[in-house]
């Protein structure tokens, strides 16, 4: 998967998170500030490999598999958020330079790592949830 339709899927599954509740082009146009007709292009490019419903002119949802892969970006970008901010203690535009990059990167196994290293928190910075990972259903 590319890094843009990680930001994508990202993007989605937060907007799903905030309830909106149909997602429109304009909503991921304004989020990502890029063009509508880039964004139906990708949003079709994602339709094809099975991550989005997308209803021409109407509304757009992930799928399960799509759901499951925005939230595992979330998760990688709020935990570097944690990271970057509370360990590494970052200004504000480094901490979001530093998570959008890094989420790209992080593997399931470093995320874990990461994740018990600062004893699996539930927030990051901005008080949002951090979706849950294997390694804190033991606590
Ligand atoms: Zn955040
Ligand atoms: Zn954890």
């Amino acid at each position: 998967m590319s890094e843009t339709m990680e930001e994508y899927l990202k993007t989605i599954w937060v907007l799903e998170e905030e309830n909106i509740k149909s997602i429109r082009i304009k909503d991921i146009s304004t989020a990502l500030a890029v063009k509508p007709p880039s964004v139906v292009q990708m949003l079709t490019k994602l339709e094809e490999v099975g991550l989005i419903h997308y209803i021409k002119h109407k509304e757009v949802c992930l799928t399960k598999k799509g759901k499951d892969a925005g939230q595992a970006i979330v998760r990688y970008h709020r935990l570097m958020e944690v990271l970057f901010s509370d360990v590494i203690e970052g200004s504000n535009e480094d901490v979001e330079i530093l998570s959008c990059g890094a989420e790209h990167f992080v593997t399931p196994d470093i995320a874990k790592k990461i994740c018990t290293f600062l004893n699996h928190p539930d927030t990051c910075p901005h008080g949002k949830p951090i979706p849950r990972g294997d390694c804190c259903n033991g606590d």
